[in-house]
């Protein structure tokens, strides 16, 4: 068993038995000497619940992705060289226009959530669509595949900046129809302890109306929903954002009354020090995308500088922002990205002023993000093993067809860990739990 229950420390416990409860919940942890774990082990050996991990095979927590737009997923790793606001208008909203089929729908998310599944991902927070139905189905789809989600409704009425086929018909309606879905997933058979969650999703301040802002913002209030939508992620977004409001995205957010513990801000790349104590002050988290980055951002996110701070942040893919539905490739690219910042990357400039001191992080702290970063950005228990946590899995397993993860006997816990995050590939994900379930692998029945 290998986790970061806190960044920068990395537990490993050989041979230790986890107990989880009927509730999915961990119930102990015990390591290997612990003179009470044979019995209890023996006891569930009895009943037939005791799983035996293999030689060479580790139990990670499972990964968490605070930020995946569900109906993107036909289009991965397509159009990458445009610009965020041609991307957007030229094949993003006409893609996802085409949810307006339910069936469409269903079949894409299908695919999407057994992936994410495979990749690792036990927690999700998604993005829909404008459509109603649809996004219902990626609800269905969510609880019936027993991944943990966080599913949205997006909202988006600006006729100047949503196409007439592809948006909300009035601010009135943007709001019913978000009611109607937090309702709907509430209110879903099997969901009574909240596996799957109503976001509040004005899809960013560009394509909102103030009206259906500050209407999302009292619902926010009213309902106590989570909120998601995007912040200050690339030139042309954050300046749209102040010549409209005068604002940078997190003080218009907090304006509009969408900015909380319970808000989740994808990207935020060119926040200041002043939306910085704004969100830390609010509780926010931020869902860093580095892969995505890459290609809309046009600027590195400071992360290692807002973690200093108290920012809780986590990882998200931004399917298809970036083309990858993995977080431990988003954890490498985190690594990447912040090494790139520190060192700079025009080498035309001298190394003193090429790039931006003590900004890199480490594979240790990539894997936090993934796992116990993303738990306390949503201020769920998730991403640790310990009591009380979600028994959120994954076995991890070197060696395999189709990787290149080796792990060696005289490999150190880190090492172990290093070379997961920056080796690891689908196939050495073996088996993938969420709440104690079997929910992808070798056994699956
Ligand atoms: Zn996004």
């Amino acid at each position: 068993m290998l986790h970061t229950p806190e960044r920068g420390t990395l537990e490993y416990l050989p041979g230790a038995l986890v107990v989880c409860n009927a509730e999915g919940l961990i119930e102990a942890v015990h390591p290997q000497s612990a003179p009470q774990a044979a019995v209890i082990a023996a006891r569930h050996a009895e009943h037939g619940s005791l799983v035996v991990l293999a030689e060479g095979q580790y139990l990670l927590p499972g990964l968490i992705d605070l930020h995946v737009h569900a109906p993107q997923w036909p289009q991965l790793g397509q159009a990458l060289d445009e610009p965020l606001e041609v991307w957007l208008q030229k094949y993003t909203y006409p893609l996802e226009a085409r949810y307006a089929d339910a069936g469409f729908a269903a079949a894409v998310y299908e695919s999407l959530v057994d992936a994410l599944l495979a990749n690792g991902t036990t927690t999700a927070v998604y993005y829909g669509t404008v459509h109603l139905a649809a996004t219902m189905r990626l609800a269905d789809i969510c609880l019936s595949r027993s991944q943990r989600a966080l599913v949205g409704r997006v909202a988006m009425d600006d006729p100047t900046q949503c196409p007439a086929n592809y948006r909300d018909a009035t601010a009135a309606s943007g709001e019913a129809d978000t009611r109607a879905f937090i309702d709907y997933v509430r209110g879903m058979p099997g969901n009574a302890g909240a596996f799957v969650e109503p976001v509040i999703t004005p899809r960013f301040i560009p394509a909102c109306s103030d009206d259906l802002l500050r209407r999302l913002g009292n619902l926010a209030r009213e309902s106590g929903c989570y909120v998601q939508t995007h912040c200050s992620e690339s030139d042309w977004e954050h300046r749209f954002v102040q010549d409209r409001c005068g604002l940078n995205d997190s003080a218009a957010l907090e304006r509009y009354g969408l900015l909380s513990r319970r808000t989740i801000l994808a990207h935020g790349n060119f926040i200041d020090d002043e939306d910085l104590g704004r969100i830390v002050r609010a509780g926010a988290g931020i869902a860093h995308c580095p892969l995505s980055n890459v290609y809309f951002s046009d600027a590195i996110f400071p992360l290692r500088h807002v973690l200093e701070r108290g920012m809780h942040v986590g990882l998200g893919t931004d399917i298809a922002g970036g083309a990858s539905p993995s977080i431990l490739d988003n954890a490498r690219h985190a690594v990447i990205a912040s090494r790139r910042l520190e060192a700079g990357v025009d080498p035309r400039l001298s190394r003193e002023r090429r790039g931006r001191a003590s900004s890199r992080i480490d594979a240790l702290t990539a894997f936090w993000l993934a796992t116990a970063g993303g738990g306390i950005a949503l201020d769920k228990p998730l991403g640790v093993f310990a009591p009380g946590y979600a028994f959120d899995a994954m076995v991890v397993e070197g060696d395999v067809a189709g990787s290149n993860l080796s792990i060696e006997a005289p490999d150190t816990p880190e090492t172990i860990l290093q070379k997961i995050v920056y080796t690891a590939a689908r196939s050495n994900i073996r088996e993938v739990y969420v709440a104690g379930r079997l929910v992808h692998g070798r056994a699956e029945t």
